[in-house]
């Protein structure tokens, strides 16, 4: 089984709640698809912190998911 696996880059941008400031957090994230909305899909469901004061996002804080293809891939299924 040679499954490619897509990366994508992910910026997700809110401002805090809790300090007042804007939090910006950049992670990686993989995939079977090269589809970047079904990233942007999976990040919306994930939990945020605050990468200043390190608090949880309240619910209803609005997040700014930016998804941009990493341009690297692949086949190796024991990543992650
Ligand atoms: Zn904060």
């Amino acid at each position: 089984m040679t499954e490619k696996r897509y990366w994508f880059n992910c910026t997700v941008i809110a401002a805090c709640p809790n300090c007042g400031k804007q939090s910006v957090e950049k992670l990686m994230m993989a995939s079977l698809s090269e589809n970047p909305d079904l990233i942007n899909e999976k990040t919306k469901l994930m939990q945020f912190a605050c990468q200043l004061c390190k608090k949880p996002f309240p619910d209803g804080v609005a997040l700014e998911i930016g998804v941009f293809p990493s341009g690297e891939h692949d086949s190796d299924s024991s990543v992650n």
